[in-house]
């Protein structure tokens, strides 16, 4: 018997719909104590996947107009029974429905706590969990599609497959070593040799698709910076499309870090708009460049804004030194206005160096195929299985490790005993990475970093 959760599954913000859902055995009982169908029947009798119209009843009263939905046990989002109550997405209404339904017999939800019986009743494995958090938090077009991709068990399947040539192997060799009497056909060393390659070569690639996905899914930490005036605002209003900084001819006017996040083709860049990189007497501004230069050294990428319309300064040089060994691209604005800058300095040191002018908005496209190609993410393919996280490459990586291990152990003549002991290990390892294995504390801590309500 599972005790009855609800929380509410929409958004912390006022909109035209709120959701409450309720899961567990008790689930459809309850929401009939607090919602009645206008046709005055009972919720109870409904079958799945049907819908009511009718009325939120909160201490004897009509409270809304509300719809609710039945699903049963095991067809729905949990695998219990659902119910689901569609109110006017006020967000003291939403909330007077939960607390009536908490009132009528459910326990609040923890977080994550559906998507978690969803987990546990066979309805996902840990990777789909993962991309439910992963496709709410999208921001970029990637991500949205990638994270959809991994629901739809596109990572499942590519370890399953790793997963299921592991354990052919390893029961051939246990049968092998338990039975050598029965008739096992021979184990081919080649044919050994050649199946644990295959599945290295295949983790490995997920393991070296990694950062590519990274960047895409996550963004980039991204610095602007430039001697004053050059047009490190106006950059970012070009990219942000509004006038999130403040445009100015009066220098060290962006006087601190301004955060924001554009899309640039289908990258998040997180980017920290800086102030002028220089040096400066005036105590505020001292402490706007210091965190520009903060910026700088914790950015994955940097566009280090130059001006064309003036010779190359002390300021420029100090800024082309400090990009050396970064991912950075040279931005040349003012493209609009007379050229006095030599470039030789900027092209030999940067990898990319881009035209543009902020002022009327030239070079957008330039630039984006530049930090594309710099992040190395021109090709992404939002379609093929991707590690999400962390967690999922460290199981990668220590399955990979194991696979290296027995392919050495199987050249070195070691008994298949031995080999078996490292194949079981790599296979546990895929185990836990989709949850068929996982250890309730590494179940617990994924779901602790969802939300309430999903
Ligand atoms: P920041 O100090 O580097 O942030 O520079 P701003 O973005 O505040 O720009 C400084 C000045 O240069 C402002 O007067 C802008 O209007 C001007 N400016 C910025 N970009 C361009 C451009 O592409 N062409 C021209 N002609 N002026 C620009």
């Amino acid at each position: 018997m599972s005790k009855t959760i609800a929380a509410i599954s929409t958004g912390s913000a006022p909109g035209g719909i709120g959701v409450i859902r309720i899961s567990g055995d008790n689930a459809v009982e309850i929401a009939s104590r607090v919602f009645l169908p206008i046709d005055n029947s009972s919720l109870t009798e409904l079958k799945g996947y049907r819908a009511k119209y009718g009325n939120i009843i909160i201490d004897g009263e009509k409270a809304d107009n509300a719809v609710a939905l039945v699903f049963r046990a095991p067809k729905s989002y949990t695998g219990e029974d659902v119910a689901e109550l569609s109110v006017h997405g006020g967000l003291l209404m939403v909330k007077k429905t939960l607390e009536a339904v908490l009132k009528n017999g459910a326990s609040p939800a923890g977080a994550g706590e559906f998507t978690k019986r969803a987990f546990l009743n066979g309805k996902l494995d840990l990777t789909q969990a993962e991309s439910v958090a992963e496709l709410i938090s999208a921001e970029g077009e990637q991500s949205l599609k990638a994270s959809f991709n991994a629901l739809q068990g596109a990572l499942s399947r590519k370890i399953n497959s790793v997963l299921d040539s592991l354990l052919d192997v390893s029961a051939l060799m246990a049968a092998w070593i338990d039975y050598p009497d029965e008739e096992i056909p021979d184990l081919s060393e080649d044919e050994l040799k050649s199946t644990l390659e295959k599945c290295r070569n295949e983790i490995k690639a997920l393991l070296d698709g990694y950062e590519n996905g990274q960047t895409v899914t996550k963004g980039v930490a991204t610095a602007i910076v430039g001697k004053p005036n050059v047009g490190k605002s106006s950059l970012m209003n070009m990219l942000t499309g509004t006038d999130k900084s403040i445009v100015t001819h009066i220098e060290g006017t962006t006087r601190d870090v301004v955060e924001g996040a554009v899309r640039l083709g289908g990258i998040v860049l997180h980017l920290s708009d800086t102030a002028g990189l220089r040096q400066s007497d005036d105590i505020v501004e001292a402490i706007g460049i210091e965190k520009a230069y903060k910026a700088l050294d914790s950015a994955q990428l940097v566009l280090a804004v130059f001006d064309s319309s003036q010779p190359l300064g002390a300021n420029d040089l100090d800024i082309i030194e400090k990009c050396k060994n970064k991912t950075a691209v040279a931005v040349i604005n003012k493209t609009d206005l007379e050229n006095a800058l030599d470039e030789e300095e900027i092209k030999k040191a940067f990898e990319k160096t881009v035209y543009i002018s902020a002022k009327n908005g030239d070079g957008y496209d330039a630039l984006e195929e530049a930090v594309s190609e710099l992040l190395g993410v021109a090709q992404f393919d939002s379609s093929a299985p991707m590690l999400a996280n962390a967690r999922q490459k460290n199981n990668c990586e220590n399955a990979f490790a194991s696979i290296n291990e027995a392919l050495d152990a199987l050249s070195l003549g070691m008994t298949f005993d031995a080999v078996n002991v490292m194949i079981d290990a790599a296979a546990d390892e895929l185990l836990s990475l989709t949850g068929r294995k996982a250890t309730t504390e590494v179940v617990n801590n994924i779901f602790k970093n969802f939300c309430v309500g999903k």
